[in-house]
């Protein structure tokens, strides 16, 4: 688990955001103090490389690094060379891109306190996210000691309220999600009230919409929450509106 990663996406031969995912690998590895010997501006040409080489249009990329190979130890080994990994897949966009609602359910977040840092060590989320396949749901909403959510097992999680948009603050308890920066910055072009703060359940069920955001999710619409549907379980107009400016 000691490693940090990022996921990119591939849309029409071009990386959608690149420059975030960077800027947030670079400050994942430094909060846990791995440093690169090169210039992260380095990531660009070789991505765009495995591209050509895949002959690939539309799909992810996987960057992981993790601290280097040494002798097992807790603490951080000297002069390593960290390792890199990066792999690409295809991904079929217009699936993507569909319009259907999605399911979700609600799970407790067991995880850690620094969940800005996108760590590898994934397992809360995978114990979530298989939750949520074996009850049918597309993703699981975590919910903290304190009732509020926190963000989805791969997503960050969004409610429109009387045509107000509100998302959970970034700090140390969400990751802050590179598409919830973009989702943020379209809002306020469009001048949408948006509201960076706490939420419990009761309030996400009874929101106007619900959707998820993430690289590979873009914008999805959540029409129905623990077998409760929101928005009578059809995409809200702000969501779709939302997803169409991101390809606009
Ligand atoms: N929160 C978590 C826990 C995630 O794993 C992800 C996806 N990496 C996100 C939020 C969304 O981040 P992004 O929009 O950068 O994909």
């Amino acid at each position: 688990g000691d490693g940090v990663y990022e996921v990119v996406l591939i849309l029409n031969g071009k990386l959608i955001d690149l420059d975030g995912h960077i800027r947030r690998l670079e400050r994942s590895l430094n909060e846990i103090e791995i440093q690169l010997s090169f210039n992260l501006k380095i990531f660009e040409p070789i991505i765009n490389r495995l591209m050509k080489m895949n002959f690939l249009k539309n799909g992810i990329v996987y960057i992981q690094v993790t601290r280097g190979v040494a002798s097992r130890d807790h603490k951080y080994p000297k002069s390593v060379n960290a390792s890199i990994v990066m792999t690409i897949k295809h991904i079929n966009i217009s699936q993507k891109l569909q319009k259907n609602g999605q399911k979700a359910i609600t799970v407790e977040d067991q995880r850690w306190k620094r969940r800005d840092i996108k760590t590898i060590q994934l397992l809360p989320n995978c114990i979530a996210k298989e939750k949520a396949n074996k009850e049918g749901a597309y993703e699981a909403i975590m919910i903290m000691g304190d009732g509020t959510v926190s963000e989805g097992s791969s997503s960050n999680v969004w409610l429109v309220k009387k045509n107000q948009l509100i998302t959970r603050e970034a700090n140390f308890n969400i990751l802050n999600g590179i598409t919830r920066k973009a989702i943020l910055k379209i809002a306020k072009v469009k001048n949408l009230n948006i509201e960076e703060r706490k939420f419990d359940i009761k309030e996400m069920l009874d929101s106007d919409e619900v959707f998820i955001t993430s690289a590979t999710s873009i914008v999805t619409g959540i029409t129905e929450i623990d077998g409760k549907k929101i928005n009578n379980g059809k995409i809200g107009s702000i969501s779709k509106k939302l997803r169409d400016y991101y390809f606009s």
